[in-house]
Formats: structure tokens, C-alpha cells, sequence
């Protein structure tokens, strides 16, 4: 039973304070350890999510690693006077324990994405990391779990990369990870996208600055909608911290 009391708590999710090197220690390490093993990376777009569904919120808590994949957790859990050790975007952790891998001949299975990109991403993967074998691949626009969930057991990967969106992947691993007999199941959004080539990331400037989301609200305007939930956020941490000064 993993020890969870650790956790620093912004907004009702607990995460885990470590470094993107430690962070790739432990996944490694659970690896090794009996269970499917879940890794998610809320934002502070999910963090406002999972306030208002239950469901969303039980997943992403019992996860084995909690990361903050954004600045704004970063800044969140600093204003509370709980600081983070550093952020762990999901796709640098993605790259880093594909590495990892890599060296140890683990298998990777992607799941996720329109139909053709997370096959292309395995195709790239495998060229970019010698070694990392890719157990499957499958889209992630199908209407029934169960044969997803067996096509992903007899492939018999250790690791699978769910990128079906928040909270959707969240919920998927929480329901069906022992399921598929991996040990280990990421939840990591658009990835596959980026893996693919099929979108970009910001260029390192913006990424350096902490202005990627405004880079993705540039080029996709759609997003607009949902990253209006980062002010709310802000708001929401804003009154929490009031709430513990009262208290102190
Ligand atoms: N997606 C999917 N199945 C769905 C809904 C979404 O595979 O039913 C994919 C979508 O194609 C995209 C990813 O999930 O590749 C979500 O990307 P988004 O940019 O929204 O995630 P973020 O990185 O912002 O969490």
C-alpha cells in the first residue's frame, strides 16, 4: 500500500513533489512493484474539472504519481505556501522514461488519438529511442473498451501511454488498468499529437518562459473555452489561501 500522506494538496488533488528525475526514479521503480500502476499529470484545467466531478476526482487521487504537469499547479501550490519541487510536464516525463526503456528493452503499447497518428508516433518513437520496443497501437475513437483492453493484454506491453483527453484517459486507466495487464499506465493528453509530428510544441522560448498555454491558445483559438478555467483556478486558490489565513 503506497503512502499517499506526503502529497501536497492544492485545490483537493494531492501531488507529488519531485523532481522530473525523480519523478522517472519512481515510475521506473513501480515498474517493478506488483499492480497496475497509474501515472497522471493534472493541469489546472483538470485540478477544475475533478472540483466538480467525483468520479474524475477519485481517479486522478489514487493514481501512484500525481505530477504537476503545468506552471499554473506550480504557482498554485506556492501561493498556498506549499511550494512543488519543480513541474513534470507529461510529455518531458513521457521522453525521459521512454529512455529509461529503452535500455531495459521495456514495451510501450499507445493508445489514443485519431486513427493512423499513434502508429505513426510508434514508428517515430522506435527510430528515436533503439531499443524501446512498441508491444501495439490503437486509435482512440472506439466505442468498446473490452477489445482495446485485450488487444492491449496480449500485446503484453509493460507500459501503456493512454492520451484520450482529461478526464477521460484518467477514468479509462482507473477503470480497466488491472485489466490490461500492464504495470504501468500514463495519462498523457495530447502527446501522441506531438510524438506523431502531426502538432507541435511550443518553440523553447515559450516553453522556458511558462507561456506554452499561451503559445496553444494562439494557435488553436478553440482551446479559448476550456483555458478559461485557469483564471477560475487562480480565483479558487486565491479564496483557499484566504480560508487558511483565517484559520491560522
Ligand atoms: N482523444 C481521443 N479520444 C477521444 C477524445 C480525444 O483519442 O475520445 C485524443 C485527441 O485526439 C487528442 C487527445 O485525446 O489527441 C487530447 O488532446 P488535448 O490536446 O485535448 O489534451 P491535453 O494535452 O490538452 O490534455
Amino acid at each position: 500500500m503506497q503512502d499517499n500522506s506526503a502529497r501536497i494538496d492544492v485545490l483537493g488533488i494531492g501531488f507529488d513533489s519531485l523532481t522530473m528525475q525523480e519523478a522517472v526514479d519512481r515510475a521506473l521503480a513501480l515498474l517493478d512493484e506488483p499492480g497496475a500502476h497509474r501515472v497522471v499529470t493534472p493541469n489546472p484545467e483538470i485540478v477544475e474539472v475533478c472540483r466538480e466531478n467525483l468520479a474524475a476526482r477519485h481517479a486522478v487521487k489514487s493514481a501512484g504519481l500525481v505530477l504537476p504537469d503545468g506552471i499554473g499547479v506550480i504557482k498554485g501550490a506556492a501561493m498556498l505556501g506549499t511550494p512543488l519541487k519543480e513541474k513534470v510536464p507529461g510529455i518531458e516525463f513521457a521522453a525521459q522514461l521512454m529512455g529509461k526503456m529503452a535500455e531495459s528493452g521495456r514495451s510501450l503499447y499507445l493508445l489514443g488519438s485519431k486513427p493512423g497518428v499513434a502508429r505513426t508516433a510508434g514508428n517515430r518513437l522506435s527510430a528515436q529511442y533503439p531499443g524501446l520496443r512498441i508491444a501495439g497501437t490503437h486509435d482512440g475513437y472506439f466505442q468498446d473498451d473490452a477489445p482495446v483492453v485485450e488487444e492491449i493484454r496480449q500485446s503484453g506491453a509493460d507500459v501503456v501511454f493512454v492520451c484520450l483527453g482529461a478526464p477521460k484517459q484518467e477514468l479509462w486507466m482507473a477503470k480497466h488498468g488491472e485489466a490490461t495487464g500492464a504495470k504501468l499506465l500514463c495519462g498523457l493528453g495530447g502527446s501522441l499529437d506531438v510524438f506523431a509530428g502531426t502538432v507541435e510544441r511550443a518553440p523553447k522560448f515559450w516553453r522556458e518562459h511558462n507561456l506554452e498555454w499561451f503559445y496553444r491558445l494562439c494557435k488553436e483559438p478553440r482551446r479559448a473555452g476550456r483555458m478559461m478555467k485557469l483564471p477560475l483556478f487562480l480565483v479558487h486558490v486565491q479564496q483557499e489561501k484566504r480560508r487558511k489565513c483565517r484559520e491560522n
